[in-house]
C-alpha cells in the first residue's frame, strides 16, 4: 500500500510537470522530496533500468564524441542515456582502464570487450542511477572491479569508500578525489593527475552550467564550486551530462551583450547542429563564460538585477531559480 501511495505521488508529479495552473507549484513543491526519495530506492533503480531498455532501441545515440589524447593515455566520451556521459580512462601500454559513472553496463562492457581493455575499476561522482546504475551489474561481471565512490553517497556496489582530499593509485593513474556537496551530500569530483589535470565533474559542472541542489544549500553548492575554480586553469573538465545547448542558451539570453557567452553559443549551436559533443571544456574558459562561476561579478548582478553587494551564495541561489524557470522553447 505505501509503495502504492509513493507510485501515485511520482505519477502526479510528472503529469502535474505540464500543467500551468496557479495551484501547482505548491502541489509539486510538497510532492518533489517524496518522487526524489523514490527515485533513490530500489523503485527508482527499476526505472533507471526501464529506461535504459528503452534507449537501447534508439540506434542513434545523443552524441558523437572524439577521444581526448595525453601522454600514454586516452580519456574516451562514450554517450548514454538520453544525455550522459561515462568516461573511460584507459592506459595506451597496459590496457589497464577506468570507467566514471558507467550507468548503461551493457554500452561499457561492449567497449570493454571490443577494445580489449582491462577495466579495474569504477569512479562514482554521486549515487543517482543515471551516474551509478551499472555498478551491480558490472561488478557482478567482473568481480574484481574496485568501486569508488563518497564516503556519505550510499553508492551502489560500493567496494572503495573516498573522502575529501584522498588519493587514488590504479596502476599508472594517480587521482585526486575532491569533495563537492551541492547536487547530492556526499558528491565527489575526481581528477586524473596528467597534463593537462582531467577533472571528471559529474553533476557539479556542466559546460555553462551547474546541478541542481536537490541535497545541498547554495553556500554548499557555492563552496564546492569554489573548489573546481581554484584547480589549474588548463585543466579539462568532462561533465556528466551533455546539456550545454540548454545552458549557454540559457548564459546567453541572462547576458546578451557579453562576448565569451556569446562566442560560445555560436560554437555550441554549430556543434549540437550536427549532434557533435560538446565535451570536454576548458577551466580558463568556463571561468569566463559560465555565469555559475561569475557569482561575484557584477556583469551577472546587474543581469540579475542584484545590488553589487549581494554575497555571492545568495546570487548562486538567485540564479538557480532563473535557470529552473527558463524555458528554452
Ligand atoms: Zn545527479
Amino acid at each position: 500500500m505505501f509503495v502504492l501511495i509513493l507510485l501515485v505521488c511520482a505519477v502526479a508529479l510528472l503529469i502535474l510537470r505540464k500543467t500551468t495552473a496557479y495551484w501547482v507549484k505548491p502541489v509539486t513543491k510538497f510532492l518533489f522530496p517524496v518522487g526524489y526519495w523514490l527515485y533513490t530506492t530500489r523503485l527508482g533503480y527499476a526505472f533507471h533500468l526501464r529506461s535504459l531498455n528503452k534507449e537501447k532501441s534508439k540506434v542513434i545515440p545523443h552524441s558523437v564524441a572524439q577521444p581526448t589524447p595525453l601522454s600514454g593515455v586516452l580519456v574516451v566520451p562514450i554517450p548514454i542515456l538520453s544525455d550522459n556521459y561515462s568516461y573511460f580512462i584507459i592506459d595506451l601500454t597496459s590496457k589497464d582502464a577506468v570507467v566514471v559513472d558507467p550507468a548503461d553496463p551493457g554500452a561499457i562492457k561492449t567497449y570493454v570487450v571490443e577494445k580489449r581493455i582491462n577495466l579495474k575499476a569504477i569512479l562514482t561522482t554521486h549515487k543517482h542511477w543515471d551516474h551509478a546504475g551499472g555498478n551491480v551489474l558490472l561488478k557482478r561481471q567482473y568481480p574484481d572491479l574496485q568501486v569508488y565512490g563518497g564516503a556519505n553517497e550510499n553508492v551502489a556496489a560500493q567496494t572503495h569508500p573516498v573522502k575529501d582530499n584522498d588519493t587514488i593509485k590504479l596502476g599508472k593513474f594517480t587521482i585526486d578525489v575532491l569533495s563537492t556537496p551541492g547536487h547530492t551530500t556526499g558528491h565527489v569530483v575526481y581528477v586524473l593527475q596528467s597534463e593537462p589535470p582531467c577533472v571528471f565533474t559529474g553533476d557539479l559542472i556542466f559546460v555553462a552550467g551547474n546541478g541542481q541542489m536537490f541535497e545541498g544549500t547554495p553556500q554548499t553548492m557555492l563552496a564546492s564550486i569554489n573548489r573546481i575554480q581554484q584547480l589549474p586553469s588548463n585543466s579539462l573538465l568532462f561533465p556528466g551530462h551533455e546539456y550545454a545547448f540548454n545552458d549557454v542558451k540559457f548564459a546567453s539570453s541572462l547576458l546578451p551583450s557579453y562576448t565569451p557567452v556569446q562566442m560560445k553559443w555560436q560554437w555550441v549551436k554549430q556543434q549540437r547542429s550536427i549532434k557533435l559533443s560538446t565535451v570536454p571544456s576548458i577551466l580558463l574558459e568556463e571561468l569566463k563564460y559560465n555565469p555559475f562561476m561569475l557569482t561575484d561579478s557584477d556583469i551577472l548582478k546587474d543581469a540579475l538585477g542584484l545590488p553589487h553587494h549581494t554575497p555571492p551564495a545568495e546570487v548562486l541561489a538567485r540564479l538557480r531559480q532563473r535557470k529552473d524557470n527558463f524555458r528554452t522553447n
